[in-house]
């Protein structure tokens, strides 16, 4: 029989509760050691937040209202008591354990496999009400801790308290293997479920890099300047332009081709015009790669290449005004070769002998050192060099470094323009005034705090028009509450948000606020769990206060979020 959901939800509320590293680990690693092979697999990937594996591509898609509907009916409570928990809460699966509360479940106590059965049917049924149905039948047994992580999971809020490195350490610790050997076998598997069952028996190092099963692409860490640089890790450096557009990871094997974007998904039917190229380079290879226009030999700014991107297929005449470019910066896999552990400069040698023609390039790439002039001098040159090229910055990469799927770590550094941003995703919308009636203009929007959402910030869309009225769309049909001239709506809308100063504040839940925030753009490319967080927001009103008491000059009080 299956075990237990309740004992998987004590142990995630458990692990919620303490921040200590090893108080979680022994927790989990307690728990997930004594589960027989189905449940450990089922286990593992609830507490990675998923319904499923990372390399499944099915999805729940069960709406908002449905959502709202199955716990209000299942609860008994009202609207109003769901407003008010959300205004509360922020969270629509702490929303979900206060309505429920102590109301009792009904029916047969709930199994890891019924859990998973439920989410199998909810991805495979079609139309509301037949995902509402099932959504009712497992809400119906469910405990308001249990509904809690149903909710959560369905929410796609991966934001349970634990990170997958952690996990991957609680598992090595289960069953006494090395924890790298969980993380090459997590990555190479996509599945942490699967890595976990091969942690149990044994099997850890069986696993290589697959084509057409992506992995996480290497993540990049923020520095302020480019004297920070130096400071990160000694030269030679390789230095990258900074490309402004989308990633992709590129896989070939005889004669097909797939791209898969930054969150994984399969995005090749998006860019028709890249395939041929690509499918004559001879032999099987894996690229990393950012995907964007160009116009007489500079970068199209992605505002204007980002009309093609939201669309699955995209019109021939988009296409032929705005071709995409494949801009290719390092290789995972060649001819059945992984990769992975070859140092940077290595991998960079085997990417120079592909053949590789427009609409694909390579990306402009070279290596500094600090024998013919000051390193800061030299990177600042090549700083000015790529912004004149339309380029968003540098990238700056340890030549030294293997390749490290879906990590951020110091060995990939970018450097930006000085204007301080911020990824924050939208929690609420207000419709507009004056010239912005009948649009949802105004955006909230919050940064990560753990596994919470703090909101840091309010502005008007600096979007376009035709934007603005996409995203009110978009906005309507992901109404969590509908409050009049505010509607809480589900944080899944990614943007970045430039702004001049970060201080201190009452204002919102996160005790900061910005002056003179504007919308930059959308980040659709960019998952919510991938979002900047609390302590990045601390660290910039850190840094901005030192700043701004040497800044004397600079206006106070105006252009603030006020509402
Ligand atoms: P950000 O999206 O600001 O977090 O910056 C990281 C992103 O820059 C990566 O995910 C890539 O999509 C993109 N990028 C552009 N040029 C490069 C490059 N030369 N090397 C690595 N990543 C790049």
């Amino acid at each position: 029989m299956s075990d237990r959901f309740s004992a998987w939800v004590s142990t995630a509320d458990a692990v919620r509760a303490t921040t200590k590293k090893l108080e979680k680990m022994a927790l989990l690693g307690a728990y997930l050691g004594r589960l027989e092979d189905a449940d450990l697999v089922i286990a593992a990937r609830l507490f990675a937040g998923a319904p499923f594996s990372r390399k499944d591509e099915r999805v729940l898609s069960v709406g908002w209202s449905a959502l709202a509907d199955v716990l209000l009916e299942r609860s008994g409570k009202s609207d109003a008591d769901m407003s008010a928990s959300y205004q509360r809460h922020a969270d629509l699966g702490d929303v979900a354990f206060e309505l429920v509360g102590d109301s009792p479940p009904d029916g047969e106590p709930l199994g890891l496999v019924d859990v998973e059965t439920s989410f199998t049917e909810m991805a495979a049924v079609r139309g509301t009400s037949a995902k509402r149905d099932v959504l009712r039948s497992v809400m119906r047994r469910a405990t308001a801790g249990e509904a809690r992580y149903i909710t959560k999971v369905i929410a796609g809020e991966t934001r349970i308290g634990l990170r997958e490195g952690l996990l991957e350490d609680a598992i090595a610790r289960a069953f006494a293997r090395d924890r790298a050997a969980v993380a090459r076998a997590n990555m190479l598997t996509g599945d942490i479920g699967d890595a976990a069952l091969r942690a149990k028996h044994g099997s850890l190092e069986e696993p290589t890099l697959t084509h057409f099963a992506p992995i996480g692409m290497m993540l990049a860490t923020p520095v302020l300047d480019l004297a920070e640089v130096a400071r990160r890790f000694p030269p030679p450096y390789v230095v990258d332009d900074k490309y402004d557009g989308v990633r992709a990871q590129v896989h070939k094997a005889g004669d097909r081709v797939e791209l898969y974007s930054r969150t994984l998904d399969r995005v090749t039917k998006r860019y028709p015009e890249l395939h041929d190229a690509l499918l004559a380079i001879p032999g099987s290879y894996v690229l990393d790669a950012e995907i964007l226009a160009f116009e007489s030999d500079r970068a199209v700014p992605f505002t204007r290449f980002q009309t093609r991107l939201g669309r699955k297929d995209v019109s021939g005449e988009l296409r032929t005004r705005l071709p995409a470019s494949l801009v290719v910066f390092d290789i995972l896999e060649r001819e059945g070769r992984s990769l992975l552990d070859v140092p940077l400069a290595e991998r960079l040698g085997i990417l120079r002998t592909l053949p590789i023609a427009p609409p694909l390039r390579l990306a402009l790439q070279r290596e500094l050192n600090d024998r013919d002039e000051p390193l800061v001098a030299a990177l600042e040159r090549e700083f000015v060099a790529a912004r004149d090229r339309g380029n968003e910055g540098l990238m700056v990469k340890d030549p030294r470094s293997p390749y490290r799927p879906g990590r951020r770590g110091m060995e990939w550094l970018k450097v930006k323009r000085a204007l301080r941003t911020l990824d924050a995703v939208v929690t609420a919308v207000e419709w507009g005034h004056g010239k912005r009636k009948g649009v949802l203009s105004d955006y909230t929007f919050a940064v990560r705090d753990g596994d919470r959402l703090r909101n840091v910030g309010k502005a008007y869309s600096g979007l376009t028009d035709k934007e603005i009225a996409e995203m009110t769309e978009h906005f309507l049909a992901t109404t969590i509450k509908d409050l009049g001239r505010l509607r809480i709506v589900r944080p899944d809308t990614v943007i970045e948000v430039a702004f001049d100063q970060m201080q201190e504040s009452a204002r919102h839940d996160s005790g900061y606020a910005m002056r003179f925030p504007r919308i930059v753009r959308l980040r659709p490319d960019k998952p919510v769990s991938e979002i900047d967080t609390l302590d990045t927001v601390r660290e910039i009103a850190r840094t901005v206060a030192g700043e701004h008491a040497k800044d004397q000059g600079a206006p106070s009080g105006e252009g603030e979020d006020v509402p």
